[in-house]
């Protein structure tokens, strides 16, 4: 069952490590197949490296587990909450990479310092502090996200990144733990200077045609 996703879940979770984004079984990722509505995701406190596509879990949107002998990641609600509300979205990757997740201990958005912060929007929002693996969490992070961003900062947690095939939630979470520590070197030594609305929006309109050619490829995408 949903042997691609699986399987993609596996190779995206071990490169979660190899990239850095994420150690040990921190974070979390997961694919969501619209037309079955279900969600094949990492499964909880399991090392990446020994993950096989069959210890991921099929879930469906009633929280019920499909096919699996593993416990599904305890942020699966995140997850499924974010499929019923975001219909664009296909995919989830959550990390507690270093950076990201130091300026979410300050309970700040990241503002738009360089043009890479596109990968979520105007800016990088935030989402108020919950509990990690609870509902409230889930419902933080969908507020914050909107209709439109596609990724925020989960208060002294993490990072959230979402987007329409895996390799782009992927991307995005790696582009923005990058601008996340841009962000950082520049308030250590002081405040940078940061794009405007209209420089913003002339990136928006870049990006939108770029991340809509990159689904083109996803639909033919090579093993990684
Ligand atoms: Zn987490």
């Amino acid at each position: 069952m949903l042997e691609t996703e699986r399987r993609k879940v596996v190779r995206y979770g071990r490169l979660l490590l190899e990239r850095k984004l994420t150690t040990g079984t921190g974070g979390n990722l997961s694919v969501f197949n619209r037309e079955k509505e279900l969600m094949v995701i990492s499964p909880s406190a399991r090392d990446y490296l020994d993950i096989e596509p069959e210890d991921t879990v099929v879930m469906n949107l009633k929280e019920e587990v499909i096919a699996s002998s593993s416990k599904p990641s305890s942020e699966y609600q995140l997850h499924l909450l974010i499929y019923q509300e975001r219909p664009d979205v296909r995919a989830v990757v959550h990390t507690h990479s270093v950076n990201a997740t130091a300026i979410s201990c300050l309970n700040e958005e990241i503002p738009p310092l360089h043009y890479l912060i596109g990968f979520a929007g105007d800016k990088l929002p935030r989402a108020e502090y919950a509990l990690f693996g609870t509902r409230e969490l889930a419902e933080n992070a969908v507020r914050s996200l909107g209709s439109s961003y596609n990724a925020t900062l989960l208060d002294n947690h993490g990072l959230l990144a979402v987007g329409s095939s895996l390799q782009q939630a992927f991307q995005t979470a790696e582009m923005l733990e990058y601008v996340a520590e841009l962000y950082v070197k520049c308030r250590s030594m002081g405040e940078p200077a940061l794009l405007n609305e209209a420089q913003m929006k002339k990136v928006k309109e870049k990006f939108d045609s770029y991340l809509h050619s990159s689904v083109r490829d996803e639909k033919d995408e090579k093993e990684i």
